[in-house]
């Protein structure tokens, strides 16, 4: 069985506007020889600039949410084939950012997915416990729980991810400890064999949460980590890189 390919996705959140495809570029030209997948998520209204300017190059871009339906009356919201046509391959769904801030449920996550799936993106599934989850021992469950709620069946033999991004750990500096994650990592991987048979072994689970070049080493080569989704530390070409080159 060969392990599964790693993915290093770089979430840059509503930041960036169109000088910052600098940065975009200087990724694209020094992601070198590495064995990840490398992937920028810029905001929306980057993408299709992004894509013209690193055509050619072997960086992914990816969308940041999408909403299920194709079209229609939702204002300012983006249709997953709308990411699709703009350049982008993938989409984060599910992030904690999303979940608190716009109430969005395991179910709609799973309808995203759906939509994801539809127009061809590949999806980056987040899921991830709180601090008083985690201080009441339920981090496991919570983290088992979104991942049997939010993937659908229609993942079965398709290209995914699922990131684990302690809600605790997003933007603040903290990072469980490498055990910490690992348990979760291990307990996310249990479950996707579960949901998906032998196909469950292939999605690479990233770890998300306060990665910076100083700590992805460790981070990286933890059991079951199979790359990191990257916030703050994707903005800038340099710390990126130096994520990348981490592994
Ligand atoms: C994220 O928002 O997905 C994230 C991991 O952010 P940060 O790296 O800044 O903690």
């Amino acid at each position: 069985m060969t392990s599964p390919t790693p993915l290093i996705a770089g979430n840059w959140k509503m930041n960036g506007v169109a000088a910052s495809l600098s940065e975009v570029k200087a990724v694209a030209a020094g992601i070198g020889a590495t064995k990840a997948r490398v992937a920028i998520c810029p905001p929306a209204t980057l993408i299709a600039q992004a894509a013209w300017a690193v055509k050619g190059t072997a960086l992914l871009l990816g969308g940041q949410d999408c909403r299920a339906e194709a079209s229609g009356a939702f204002t300012g919201d983006i249709a997953a084939e709308m990411l699709t046509d703009a350049g982008a391959s993938l989409v984060i769904l599910g992030h904690s950012e999303r979940r608190a801030g716009y109430g969005e449920t395991d179910a709609l996550v799973a309808a995203k997915i759906e939509a994801a799936l539809r127009a061809g993106l590949e999806p980056i599934v987040c899921v991830g416990e709180t601090l008083d989850e985690r201080k009441a021992g339920k981090a496991l469950e919570i983290v088992t729980g979104q991942v049997r709620g939010s993937l659908p069946a229609s993942l079965a033999g398709k290209a995914f991810s699922v990131a684990y991004e302690p809600v605790w750990a997003i933007g603040t500096g903290l990072t469980p400890t490498t055990p910490e994650i690992e348990e979760v990592h291990v307990a996310i991987r249990a479950t996707l064999v579960e949901l998906f048979g032998e196909h469950g072994k292939v999605p690479p689970i990233l770890y998300g949460g306060s990665v910076k070049p100083s700590n992805a080493a460790e981070i990286l080569h933890a059991t079951e980590v199979g790359g990191a989704l990257v916030g703050g530390a994707s903005l800038k070409a340099e710390d990126f890189l130096g994520i990348i080159g981490a592994l």
